[in-house]
């Protein structure tokens, strides 16, 4: 590795891919250091793998510009280089009368986001549409669906290297520090300790990109960059019920995720999740006391399912600036130049929809950087 180079990317999750393989053509040098001992085992493989239309988020956020950006890219993406996905369109549906007047808010709220193929439906149409499913109403977005998002991280990766990207794993940023106009990156391997300078950094790092931020000397607190952990696990089904609701199907949701949902795998599995708890320690161990809990949520849309036909199935953790009874925060993708900083940016609270707005998310940045 040379002693000085342009980019330091920290990470190599989908954030850190999507935006090296989006940077390498205009930029010399781009490095991503990767703790792991190769990319995406963390967050990006952790997940629901939906494609998200851009309902849920306030307008004019990140989250939802992003999220119906990021979303048409990937389908785009998706198509043009056989990854597999499919556009199942996804129903909320509303057990009761006060979670049907909140669809219709939804409903504008979606609208609003520019998701400009929402439907709201009666009973009978939610009947109609999925004869599996109970429900008082429902809101079809016939633009969600699911992908293989490992799929998705291979090809960021191979086309990343192929435009010129070089790719340092079981390498861990351990300090960042400012030397005039560039910053000093410390990083740890297995031989050791070592330094590289770098013009640029884009701190990709997931669940760590606060502490990242902090070494490199930014307040956290101030800035309000703290991350708090919030778990997700998930149960699958029992092979008797694939094939039995063709959609993607989300209960109201939760205050710090968006409710145990249905999803059918591109594999043929049925997997229900992710819950939402706040954690103080990244532990990916399905939690079994949570059964319970998963089937009575689930009961409400499908009553027939059975308690002992659900098993533990995986975990993944969502970095979240919004912490226990807080208010939605939005993403922070901010280059750091006011603060001190030029030439630093973080990419902080990159919780879900960053998957689906990964691509966006690259756009962005590459637009901060040139
Ligand atoms: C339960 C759950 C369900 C979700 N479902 C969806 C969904 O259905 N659709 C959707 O759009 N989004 C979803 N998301 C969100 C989505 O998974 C994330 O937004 C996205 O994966 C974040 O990617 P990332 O690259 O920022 O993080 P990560 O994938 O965590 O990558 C960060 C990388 O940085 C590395 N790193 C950290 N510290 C250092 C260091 N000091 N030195 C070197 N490397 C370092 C890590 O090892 C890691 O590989 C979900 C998230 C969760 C938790």
């Amino acid at each position: 590795m040379p002693a000085e180079i342009d980019v330091a990317v920290i990470g190599a999750g989908v954030i850190g891919l999507a935006i090296a393989r989006e940077i390498a053509l205009a930029k010399e040098e781009v490095f991503v250091f990767e703790k792991n001992r190769t990319f995406g085992l963390e967050t990006s493989s952790r997940n629901s793998e939906v494609i998200h239309a851009g309902i849920y988020y306030p307008e004019d956020s990140l989250k939802a510009k992003l999220c119906v950006e990021g979303r048409n890219l990937l389908y785009k993406l998706c198509d043009k280089h056989n990854i597999a996905h499919r556009k199942s369109g996804k129903i909320i549906v509303a057990a009761d009368e006060n979670e049907t007047n909140w669809l219709e808010e939804l409903y504008e709220q979606g609208r609003k986001n520019g998701v400009d193929d929402l439907a709201l439906l009666s009973r009978m149409e939610v009947k109609r549409l999925e004869p599996n499913i109970e429900a008082r109403a429902g809101l079809l977005s016939p633009s969600s669906g699911i992908f293989d998002s490992h799929n998705l991280l291979k090809f960021l990766y191979n086309q990343a290297r192929e435009r010129g990207v070089s790719f340092v794993f079981g390498t861990e940023v351990i300090g960042v520090e400012r030397t005039g106009a560039r910053y000093r990156v410390q990083i740890k391997d297995r031989d050791g300790m070592s330094n590289v300078v770098a013009q640029v950094i884009l701190n990709c790092a997931g669940l760590n990109s606060d502490r990242i931020a902090r070494l490199a000397g930014i307040d956290i607190a101030k800035a309000g960059y703290k991350l708090h952990y919030c778990k997700g696990e998930y149960f699958s089904l029992d092979s008797k019920y694939r094939n039995l609701v063709s959609r993607l199907i989300y209960p109201a949701p939760e205050q710090a995720g968006h409710g145990i949902h249905w999803r059918q795998a591109l594999d043929g599995r049925v997997l229900l999740g992710p819950s939402a708890h706040y954690v103080d320690a990244i532990d990916y161990a399905v939690d079994e006391t949570y059964k319970q809990y998963f089937c009575d949520s689930v009961k409400r849309f499908f009553p027939v399912l059975e308690l002992e036909d659900l098993a533990p199935e995986s975990a993944g953790i969502r970095p979240k600036l919004q912490g226990p009874g807080e208010d939605f925060r939005d993403f922070v993708i901010a280059h750091e130049e006011k603060a001190g900083f030029p030439g630093l940016i973080n990419l902080i609270g990159i919780e879900s929809p960053g998957l689906t707005a990964a691509l966006a998310i690259a756009r962005y940045v590459g637009g901060m950087m040139s």
